[in-house]
């Protein structure tokens, strides 16, 4: 290679590629006034933009990492590249020709394949696996296609290709355009096995493009059913160009609208994605054989220029199946690196972007997104889903486990907002709400010492509750008086029911008791616990038949005692029904439902007057 590049023509293409076009490519810059243009650094982590572009004089500065220079260091810092590297890339890009001097000092290069020449050799191999999908061999790539309601037209704005399946022409082919194999390899476009072969073979492939524009790897669909390669995906490896964690598909043609629109769509693949696009959804990106994650967030914010005054609109689309609501947790997690607000959009047939656009057209494909809830709502709305909102307990296993995930939010300037809606969905006082969500952060900074870890959201289904909770002591101390004193309690307890007993070890007992001929059987019967012991089917209820014949009461049982207990317990189920009631009203709506909202409603009064009537027994003299 000829010496250094002559001073003039570095000149040129300084003058020829604007910062402000080139930092575009990376950053969505706006007016800050004075001629200048501000962002959001790339070169460092920040919520307010101190990046500051002043294309008259050719310069960026950011005040907050005080990083600075030209449209040339710009490029080197921000794409890892050398001095000579990036004039020759501008100087392609912006039509400057290069001249060089002789017996200059050369410049020192990196071991290796140079950048330049791994996204030349990428590009060659779009254009080369482009011109495949036209082959006979391509048959079934193209009926893939279309199928999925992709048309030639659509197939050539993203560039699809196809991917020979012989294993060499690829290889061939760029040997021919005088690549080493070094650099094939390096680009991942090679590998290599007992000999030099093809990555891709007989698949169908999407060239994936950074923001800029060139391509810089593929993702590559299995279409043949003879592929030996189980993955139905596969995609370029770890390079020096193609950063898995940093890639989104689609960001090329979509950073424009979202930096316009201050709003992003995120897909799960590449045809959502051509689906979106085609669809008048322009935003729309997808993540490349990965999830979406902090570093995926980091670039999307500079394009949406999303910071503590200006907010951004984030929307996942997930299927409605449990992967989806895990993959929704999970971002629900990464909510925290957004200060934009997220949303999701979910068909409710679970169909992703690309079915709606065949089945539906393109406008379902703009109404799903249009349609977006809140993340935090989908998620929240999942969690208590899983619960029986009917019952007490379900009501307050769900409110736990929801108040988890809310206490966990960094910002709390959301929480109280999050309480609201949960007290709302579930359908209890928005202060019984505030104070779980108090209780479960209390338990966190104890549990997680700050670490600020989301924790593992346990599904609580299933497990039994302690017998020892307090919120059980009533049930406890009363089967307790009716295993020790049934002759004391016997007849008042004549309008206890199984369903007094929210506890299902203590609910079993009353049934073994009710079977037994209820407490006044017992009276006088010196086998009366062994009786119940040995009528138990579950041993873990026979023994806490033992245990409740042996705990000590709280105080020397009288009537008044035992009035206080069955009348409370009595007064408790009322009140759960009519808390059940009442969340039920809440739940509902008066005038879509009108019937249903006023049968719901008598009942509420009859259970309240039965309430109060309970409670006056319970302050009365003792029967
Ligand atoms: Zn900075």
């Amino acid at each position: 290679m000829a010496g250094r590049i002559r001073e003039e023509d570095i000149a040129e293409v300084r003058e020829k590629a604007r910062i402000d076009d080139v930092v575009s490519q990376y950053v969505t810059l706006k007016n800050a006034g004075g001629g200048s243009q501000k962002g959001l650094c790339p070169f460092h982590d920040e919520k307010s933009p101190s990046f500051n572009v002043n294309p008259a004089r050719g310069f960026f500065h950011c005040f907050g990492c005080n990083e600075s220079g030209d449209v040339i260091s710009f490029l080197m810092k921000i794409d890892g590249l050398t001095f000579g590297e990036t004039v020759e890339r501008l100087a392609d890009k912006y039509g400057v020709q290069l001249r060089r001097e002789e017996g200059g000092v050369q410049e020192e290069r990196p071991k290796g394949p140079q950048r330049g020449r791994l996204i030349e050799a990428n590009k060659v191999a779009q254009e080369f696996y482009a011109e495949q999908l036209a082959t006979p061999d391509a048959l079934a790539a193209r009926q893939f296609l279309g199928e999925r309601g992709f048309d030639q037209e659509a197939a050539a704005t993203f560039g699809i290709g196809f991917a020979p399946r012989e294993g060499e022409a690829l290889l061939k082919h760029l040997r021919g355009r005088g690549f080493s194999q070094e650099e094939t390899v390096e680009a991942g476009l090679v590998a290599i096995g007992r000999s030099a072969y093809d990555r891709f073979r007989g698949r169908l492939l999407w060239p994936i493009r950074d923001a800029p524009g060139d391509t810089i790897g593929f993702g590559a669909r299995r279409i043949f059913d003879d592929d030996k390669i189980e993955a139905k995906y596969l995609n370029t490896p770890e390079t020096r160009i193609y950063k898995k964690s940093q890639v989104l598909y689609g960001l090329d043609l979509a950073r424009r609208e979202i930096a316009k629109s201050s709003q992003a769509v995120i897909v799960e693949g590449y045809t959502d994605v051509m689906a979106c696009h085609l669809a008048g959804v322009g935003t729309a990106v997808a993540t490349c054989g990965t999830a979406f994650g902090d570093e995926h967030s980091k670039v999307l914010r500079r394009f949406l220029n999303d910071h503590e005054e200006f907010r951004g609109e984030v929307i996942f689309t997930f299927d409605g199946d449990a992967a989806g609501q895990k993959a929704a947790i999970r971002a629900f997690g990464g909510d925290q690196n957004f200060v934009s607000q997220t949303y999701v959009a979910v068909e409710p047939d679970g169909l992703d972007p690309c079915d709606v656009r065949v089945k539906k057209g393109d406008a379902a494909v703009r109404e799903l997104v249009a349609r977006r809830v809140p993340l935090y709502r989908f998620v929240l709305s999942n969690i208590v889903g899983k619960y029986d909102l009917d019952r007490a307990d379900g009501r307050i296993d769900a409110l736990r486990e929801s108040a988890r995930l809310v206490s966990s939010i960094r910002d709390r300037s959301k929480v109280d907002a999050f309480s609201r809606e949960l007290a709302g969905m579930i359908g209890v006082d928005i202060d019984e709400a505030r104070a779980e969500v108090r209780r479960s952060a209390t338990r966190q900074a104890r549990d997680v010492r700050g670490s600020g870890a989301v924790p593992e959201v346990a599904p609580a289904r299933n497990a039994v509750p302690d017998l020892r909770d307090p919120r059980f002591s009533l049930e406890r101390e009363t089967l307790k008086l009716v295993v020790q004193h049934p002759m004391t309690i016997g007849r008042s307890t004549s309008e206890i029911g199984p369903n007094d007993f929210t506890h299902p070890t203590y609910r079993a007992v009353w049934e073994l008791v009710a079977a037994a001929g209820g407490p006044g059987a017992g009276a006088g019967d010196a086998g009366w616990t062994t009786r119940l012991r040995d009528a138990a089917t579950d041993p873990a209820v026979s023994s806490v038949v033992s245990e409740l014949a042996v705990e000590p009461l709280m105080k020397e049982p009288d009537a008044a005692y035992v009035a206080q207990h069955v009348f409370r317990l009595m007064e408790l189920t009322t009140a759960r029904r009519v808390n059940a009631i009442k969340s039920k009203l809440q739940r509902t709506n008066p005038v879509e439902q009108p019937d249903e909202f006023n049968k719901m409603f008598g009942e509420l009064a009859a259970l309240e007057a039965h309430r109060r009537a309970l409670r006056d027994r319970l302050a009365g003299p003792p029967q």
